[in-house]
């Protein structure tokens, strides 16, 4: 392993859970300063829009929910408007995420089933939204943490690959990820670390090649040197508002520094 800037060459003793507790809070406090801006990043509007968002948002990326959910919610913007859909209509509009009929029965479904056992309405409590077709625990803490204000932690490809590479854990598993996590910091502090992780994994702790010589949390991070180290190489490998492309979301909050999503076929900016 390369050393990260800032530390003293010596052998590495194993760190004790208090240290990494301490070192974890660090590197989520520094998170905060460096994502002032985290947020969800897919487009809703209202609860109901977050839940149909995040069933698309299966096997596909952000912005291409966020690029096909503007026609889908100006055809069927409620639960009982979706319900009454033609199958092959909503299969028609959300074919641009992919895996459409199985998304459309889902969505069909889950519809029907806030109709005729929630009144119309998304339920905020997780052991509801888990009886949804399609909803499981990560959607389920998707829609409480942004659309509800209960503290969750959403452990999505990005959240558990920076995890174990900032050696807060080793389980692979994404509920035993989330219980690990959990225990490390406040509730208070759950959803937001949980946009600032995924926020850090989009644009600079990439799967493939992270940008670690442009990593502002290097110093704390155990696995400085599994990507580019050479800073300028590094840069360039920076992603999204960090390397000047737009980002996932067509309507993306009033703080957000970069630029809005290009809708559905539009060349990027
Ligand atoms: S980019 Fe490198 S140094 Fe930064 S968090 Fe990822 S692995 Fe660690």
């Amino acid at each position: 392993m390369k050393q990260a800037p800032g530390r003293a060459a010596k052998q590495p003793k194993p760190e004790s859970r208090l240290a990494m507790i301490r070192r974890a809070r660090r590197i989520n406090r520094e998170l905060a300063e460096v994502y002032p801006y985290a947020h969800p990043e897919l487009d809703f509007r209202n609860p109901f829009e977050l839940l149909v968002a995040t069933v698309l948002s299966a096997q596909t990326t952000d912005l291409r929910v966020n690029q096909t959910t503007p026609a889908l919610f100006a055809a069927y913007p409620t639960p009982e408007a979706m319900a009454a859909a033609a199958p092959e209509d909503l299969e028609e509009l959300i074919r641009p995420t992919g895996f459409f009929r199985a998304k459309s029965r889902s969505l069909l479904g889950l519809s029907q089933a806030l109709c005729e056992k929630f009144g119309g309405e998304v339920p905020g409590r997780i052991e509801d939204l888990v009886t949804l077709p399609g909803v499981g625990r990560k959607t389920a803490n998707v829609v409480l943490g942004n659309a509800f204000g209960v503290p969750g932690i959403t452990v999505d490809t990005h959240f558990g690959r920076l995890v174990r590479r900032f050696k807060w854990t080793e389980q692979e598993d994404p509920e035993k990820v989330e219980e690990e996590i959990c225990a490390i910091f406040p509730k208070s502090e759950w959803t937001m670390l949980s946009h600032r992780v995924v926020f850090h994994g989009r644009r600079i702790c990439h799967a493939r090649k992270p940008a670690c010589g442009a990593c502002p949390i290097a110093p704390l991070c155990p696995s400085y040197g599994e990507g580019e180290t050479d800073p300028e190489k590094a840069r360039k490998l920076l992603k999204y508002e960090k390397g000047g492309q737009p980002g996932q979301r067509l309507s993306p909050p009033a703080d957000y520094p970069g630029l809005p999503a290009p809708p559905l076929g539009a060349p990027a900016p």
